[in-house]
């Protein structure tokens, strides 16, 4: 007979075997962390093995888009899974999924959008922009312009190359990163700026500025592109301050310097605009998407190529032969399936819309309740994005000692409450992200939980 799986004997198994990504190894291997079993979800809840209910406000890792235990989702992939679970992408190959999946993309995408090169999660997919861009100034016969920009506190993945780009010390240190040719800039987070008497047009001059000083100094000729989250995703979801995007795109634009548009969060809804590059009137010449493209049923992302560009990749396989770069599953047909049922949903649904009257709800909640509390330096938010970050003295400008671990408890005591939100990595900050389809009660919910939380922690 089969050994039950009781909740105790999985503990035990992840306790020996599983290595989980960003997890304190040592402690979880000897039981000092909890493990928890997420078994079921519906909504913007989840429900665990030992029973506790829970909603989760980030919704997974803000990829559950349309929410848990969408059977249209569910029921796509297997119908692809009976008829074709697999076949490669290689050489002009695709399936009805994935061929109607890119036309459906582009249908949403900014018009000057042309063509979009699969992947499985935004790390690939940013990967595969840096090497589209370096192909790309390789085929207008210029190798040198090489070096890519990004911005401080931006986070574009956990590969070597993503890893680089990512601007948060903690995805540098422990693996010697950044490698060379990444360089970063300005991170446009106005309650961290340097100089306190900063008015918010200063800081946007400032954070121009400091990228026209790092362009003289490189060379414009050695800088291939920018890399960007429309809005600071991981590094505290921080949307830019009034005038940041119009002051950054004409200096690309002037040095010939390519945009690349990182909207895995903010693609497909989440800002309450269906992609952030439209929400900012950002011209790209690149967005890398993954997260919301199939809610995460399946792991999907992609590279979207502006038309112009894809011209000049076009004309570079005419000369130098087919493409170097494929993976296995690139537009894998059981996700690309999700991706076009997901799709579907988010329009039946009006989640766009959804994402930006909750969403504001959400935010204009959060700020009632916390928006004066003295430890409270900024309450924030676009869509369904939001965050409260805690300070010491916001009068004063002083920010809590990392040591005090004041959003890692704020996130527990929230969570002790039956709501997931999520300590983000850099400073005190707590995060929201949840599922487009929540209501306005959960939103409700949110918000007394986490001031609940809030005067529990810092009184
Ligand atoms: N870019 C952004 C903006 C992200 O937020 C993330 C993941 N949080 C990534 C890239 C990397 O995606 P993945 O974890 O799927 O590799």
């Amino acid at each position: 007979m089969d050994t039950p799986l009781t909740n105790d004997l999985l503990d035990a198994w992840d306790r020996e075997s599983f290595l989980h990504p960003s997890t304190a190894w040592g402690q979880h291997a000897r039981g000092e962390t909890p493990t928890r079993i997420v078994a079921g979800g519906d909504g913007a809840h989840i429900e665990d093995r030992d029973g506790n209910r829970l909603l989760d406000a980030f919704a997974g890792l803000y990829c559950v888009n349309v929410g848990y235990g969408r059977t249209e989702i569910a029921d796509a992939i297997a119908e692809q899974a009976h008829k074709l679970a697999y076949y490669h992408a290689y050489v002009g190959h695709g399936t009805e999924a994935s061929i109607t999946l890119a036309h459906m993309i582009l249908e949403r995408a900014p018009a000057h959008m042309g063509k979009v090169y699969f992947g499985l999660g935004g790390s690939d997919a940013n990967e595969t922009n840096v090497k589209l861009v370096w192909y790309y100034n390789n085929v207008l016969g210029r190798p040198e312009k090489k070096k890519i920009v990004s911005r401080w506190r931006g986070y574009h993945g956990s590969g070597l190359m993503t890893g680089s780009l990512t601007g948060l010390a903690l995805f540098h240190r422990q693996f010697d990163l950044p490698l060379e040719r990444i360089l970063h800039t300005t991170a446009p987070h106005y309650l961290r700026r340097a100089d306190r008497t900063m008015s918010e047009a200063d800081f946007v001059a400032a954070c121009a500025a400091d990228l026209e000083a790092l362009i003289a100094r490189e060379g414009a000729d050695t800088i291939a592109a920018f890399v960007a989250e429309p809005v600071l995703g991981t590094g505290g979801i921080v949307p830019p301050p009034a005038g940041y995007w119009e002051a950054i795109a004409p200096i690309l634009k002037r040095h010939d310097i390519l945009l690349v548009a990182d909207e895995v969060v903010t693609g497909f809804g989440r800002l309450g605009s269906m992609f952030g590059s439209t929400h900012y009137g950002l011209e790209p010449d690149l967005m890398t998407i993954a997260k919301g493209l199939t809610s995460a049923y399946a792991p999907l992302s992609g590279s979207i190529v502006s038309k112009r560009m894809a011209a000049v990749l076009e004309k570079g396989t005419d000369e130098f032969g087919p493409i170097g770069h494929g993976w296995t599953y690139s537009a894998h047909p059981l996700c690309a399936a999700a991706g076009v049922a997901n799709l579907k949903l988010i329009d039946e649904l009006g989640l766009v819309e959804n994402a930006r009257t909750v969403g504001t709800h959400l935010v204009a909640g959060l700020k009632d309740a916390l928006g004066h509390h003295p430890h409270v330096g900024e309450v924030r938010g676009e869509g369904m994005l939001a965050a409260v970050e805690f300070m010491e003295d916001p009068a004063a400008g002083a920010f809590f000692p990392a040591e005090r671990k004041v959003g890692a408890k704020v996130a527990a005591a929230l969570g002790s409450r039956g709501v997931i939100g999520r300590a983000m990595p850099e400073g005190d900050i707590l995060g929201f992200a949840p599922p487009l389809c929540l209501t306005h009660e959960e939103a409700d919910t949110i918000v007394a939980a986490t001031t609940a939380a809030v005067n529990e922690v810092l009184g």
